[in-house]
This record gives structure tokens, sequence and C-alpha cells, in this order.
């Protein structure tokens, strides 16, 4: 069978779940015909056994591989004791987690969430309590500056955040967004952009909020140095740093959190996706007492934050992170990407840009056909998962645990599609 939209045939039992899809699930969601059912490590397994290798790593959610034996132990144990203790109660995996994020990263507390646009709500909420509290900004006058392009999840809060909204969501939440009070418009990477919008308004502006490197932009990465101009800009006018590690952290981008390649202590740090090894949803804030204990568990905590599962699984995911030295492997297996891809001289493609095992390619302007979503689709075709990141670029993210072998077999793949696709 083949549709419309998709390059190649579609199998009788995958069409069945497009159909689903297209039917029921609002939007119709999902771009490609591709209908997983199992996954392991860095390979995943369609409803007709077809084998692929993974590029993408669910946008970041997988760093310690597909089902990893410990994380899904230690999720399965927290599960078999029951998943549903909570506030107003302590689950002593809540408070093992914390420890460990404190042994890890040097905060003072962590407070967990459940997606990472949640989290980051959360950070903006413990921002602007501190922009009332500590730093007196006159009710009602605090503001919320982040970077043009940026992305921090679907809520409205998170939404308003962003430089692009559509409309028809409005109205969206006041004195957040990429523009500062008088209007001075920041883009991501130009450090001027931010001197002046805090030479302008700084006194109302309680954090900067940014990704390391914007992720669903199309893995955009700043000039070299940014983050320390940042993070002293920030101090120099008592302005909160807010890192949003949701997509970034973890050692995707070769380092535990992306900031830390520059030396750098963020105020605030968001965490998300890969927290939990990508067996539950969790996510959470890490901060100091000085803006943490500001805040109230119940003025910020969900029903299903903290569950004992993702808790568990997160506990056993940092020590994956650790043990298996996944930071360093994936600057080890994204310098083998980068140079197997430089030496192909892949036609179309005029950067590959990114850090650690966080890359995109970027296509040059011509022929119209080359597409990322197209190359996307070949790639799926013939067996590795990647995804479009904006017009002109592909994601190319595998697990952190990918082995060399995969990796090369996934590259030759990408190498073939490209050769082939004029
Ligand atoms: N922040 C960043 C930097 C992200 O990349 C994302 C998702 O891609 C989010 C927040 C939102 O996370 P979630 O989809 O879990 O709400």
């Amino acid at each position: 069978m083949t549709s419309s939209k998709s390059p190649y045939t579609i199998s009788a039992k995958t069409q069945e779940v497009v159909d689903d899809y297209r039917k029921y699930v609002a939007g119709g969601f999902a771009p490609y015909p591709v209908a997983l059912t199992r996954v392991l490590g860095s390979q995943a397994w369609d409803i007709d056994e077809k084998q692929y290798i993974d590029f993408l790593s669910m946008y970041s959610v997988v760093n310690m591989g597909h089902n990893h034996p410990k994380i899904l132990a230690a999720a399965i144990k927290a599960m078999s004791e029951g998943a549903v203790i909570n506030l107003p109660f302590h689950s002593p995996y809540y408070g093992q987690l914390a420890e460990k994020l404190h042994q890890m990263f040097g905060y003072d507390k962590f407070v967990a969430m459940t997606s990472g646009a949640e989290a980051a709500d959360a950070a903006v909420k413990i921002a602007r309590k501190w922009g009332y509290l500590t730093k007196k900004i006159p009710e009602g006058k605090c503001h919320i500056l982040t970077a043009a392009a940026c992305y921090h999840g679907v809520t409205i809060s998170t939404v308003s955040l962003a430089s692009k909204k559509s409309h028809l969501f409005g109205p969206f939440v006041p004195s957040v967004g990429s523009t500062s009070p008088s209007g001075k418009v920041v883009a991501f990477g130009m450090i001027n952009d931010l001197r002046e919008a805090l030479e302008l308004d700084g006194e109302r502006i309680a954090a900067f909020m940014i990704e390391p490197i914007q992720g669903s932009a199309g893995i955009i990465v700043p000039p070299k140095g940014y983050l320390k101009e940042v993070a002293e800009l920030c101090k120099k006018h008592n302005v909160l740093f807010v890192c949003d590690e949701v997509q970034t952290g973890l050692g995707r981008t070769g380092a535990d959190l992306c900031h830390l390649r520059e030396g750098v202590r963020p105020d605030l740090v968001v965490l998300g996706k890969a927290l939990a090894g990508g067996m539950y949803a969790l996510s959470g804030v890490l901060g100091d007492d000085n803006t943490m204990s500001l805040i109230d568990p119940f003025e910020i905590g969900s029903t299903m934050a903290a569950n004992p599962v993702g808790c568990s699984a997160a506990i056993a995911a940092l020590d994956v992170l650790v043990d298996e030295q996944l930071s360093s492997r994936a600057n080890e297996m994204g310098a083998l990407l980068v140079s197997t891809l430089s030496a192909a001289d892949l036609p179309h493609v005029k950067e590959i840009t990114g850090h650690g095992l966080f890359y995109a390619l970027v296509l040059d302007d011509k022929p119209p056909k080359v597409t990322p979503r197209r190359i996307v689709s070949l790639l799926a075709q013939r067996g590795v998962l990647a995804s479009a990141a904006g017009l002109k670029r592909i994601r190319i993210c595998p697990p952190l645990t990918i082995s060399k072998e995969e990796l090369l077999k996934g590259v030759e793949i990408l190498i073939g599609v490209f050769k082939d696709i004029e």
C-alpha cells in the first residue's frame, strides 16, 4: 500500500495504526508512517518486526539507551511496591533522588515535576516569586526574558515564553518572552541584545531563561563564551540565569549538563526528558536555597510529580550516566559521527553542527526536492530513525550508549540516502 504523502510502501499493519491516528488522534499527529512496537538499546522494531537504528533518541529522552536493564529494574521495583505515594507523605525515592542530584550538581534543592513544560513553568514561578520577594520588583511588573526562537514546551505559559505563537491561543501570559518591557528583542547567541535589554529594563527582569543549545529550533549552537557572558551580565544586573536543560542535559551534549561545558553555574536548572531514562515522565528544577526556599511544594507540585516509579528510575538513570561515562562516550561517538560524515562530503549538506551526540545536518538551498522531511522518510525506509528540525535541518541524536558498529551502520545508510537522493 502506498500513502499519497509517503515516498514508500506501507505495510497493512502499519497502515492500520496510521489510520487509527488519522481517525482518532487529535491532529493525526505522527508525520512518518513507522509504527514502533519494541525498543532496546539503540535499536527499535516496528509492527512488522523491521529493525531500525535509532538516530533520534525520541528527542533526547533515551540518552541511556532504550529499556536499559538497570533503569527498567528500578522502575519495576518501585511499581511493584505501589506507585502512588506522594504529597502529603514522603517517599524515600524522592528524597534519595534529590540527594543524588545535590551530590552530582551541587544545588541545594530539587523539586520534581512531570513534563519539561511543567518544569519550565515552575522555574518561571520560582523566578517571579524571587523577583518580588528578593529583588523587590514592584507587584505586577516582574518580567521573565527569553531568547527568540526558544522552545520550552506547549503549556500556555511556555508558549507565551516563545517568540512565535499562534494568535489563536491568546491572550498569552503577560510579561514573559523574548522582548524586554521596553521592546528590545533578544536573539539567541547575541550577547549585545541581552546587554541592551538588561541595561534598559534590568530592574524589572527577574530572570533570563535559555536553552544552552537551542534544540527544537534545529540545534542552534551559540558562539563560544556566550553562556559565560550571559552569566556575568545576569549577575551584574541581579537577574537570575535559568538554563533549560530539558533537551541538552544528562550527557547529551558531551557534559553531564550542557552549561558545564563553559564552566558556568546558572541559578536555576530545568531538567526533563532523560531524567528517568525514558521509563517515566519526570522533570524538575534545581536551585539553591535563595530561590527554592521561597516556594511551597503545594504551590508548584502536581499529583503525579515525584512519583516513586519515576524517582526510582531516575536514580538508576543517573547511576548509568556516571557508571557508563555517557558524557565522554557522547563526545567520542560524536567525533566519530562528524569525522565519518565530513569525509563523505555529503551533497547538499553545508554544515554539521552540535556537540556531544546532539547534532544537526544543515542543508543548503537547493534543489527543492531535497527536504529534511523527504530525507527522514527515506532514512526510515532504509532502517534509520531521525527527524527533521525546521525547514533546513536534520537532527542526528542517537542514544549515548550506541555502539561504534551501530553508529557506523546508521551513518552508512545516511550517506547512501544523500548519494541517491537526486
Ligand atoms: N524545554 C526544552 C528545552 C525542550 O526541548 C522541551 C521539549 O522538547 C521542553 C522544555 C518541553 O518538554 P515536554 O515536552 O516534556 O513538556
